[in-house]
């Protein structure tokens, strides 16, 4: 059934619950299939269901997206899954301003702004193959500030240093 015809999200996908999701991540991983998720927050442009936090899994591979829904922003199994996503050290603490540009330093100052002030923010990470990426294969960073267009950087390769200071200002960690 497609599900995704009254959403913002422009995939079909099917509903699972968390143990669904992690289950399927883990399987994706050891087998070396490709796989990636987004955290879609309540006010997202992506948000299948409005109001709620959905966790969406897509495994551009096997062409499946699993979506889990919940009241409150799923930080465990966010945290859970990072690592195995874009490697171990993910959210660890490194040194800053090492090759990031002029315009990644401002939009990181944009963000660090935003979550000081308590304005609710979110990003998506978008993998080349991603069913949101509308890029020419590139990665592409997707930041959305409530109140603000979305700022949108695009990449030639995945841009490990400040997706690592996205996330841990996303997390709290810095
Ligand atoms: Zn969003
Ligand atoms: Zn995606």
């Amino acid at each position: 059934m497609c599900q995704s015809c009254h959403s913002g999200l422009p995939l079909s996908f099917e509903v699972v619950d968390e143990a669904g999701i992690v289950a399927a991540a883990t399987t994706a991983h050891e087998s070396k299939q490709a796989w990636h998720f987004h955290v879609l927050a309540p006010s997202c442009t992506f948000s299948p269901k409005p109001g709620a936090y959905t966790f969406l899994l897509e495994l551009t591979d096997a062409k499946r997206a699993l979506c889990a829904f919940y009241d409150d922003k799923p930080t465990a199994v966010n945290k859970q899954l990072l690592p195995l996503l874009h490697g171990a050290d993910a959210l660890a603490d490194k040194p800053t301003g090492a090759n990031l540009s002029d315009e990644d330093e401002a939009l990181l100052a944009t963000i660090e702004r935003a979550a000081k002030a308590g304005t609710r923010w979110h990003h998506h990470m978008m993998f080349p193959a991603c069913g949101l990426n509308t890029s020419d294969r590139k990665w592409r960073l997707f930041v959305e500030i409530d109140g603000n267009e979305p700022v949108i950087r695009d990449y030639a390769n995945e841009p490990s240093g400040v997706l690592n200071r996205v996330e841990r200002i996303y997390f709290g960690l810095s």
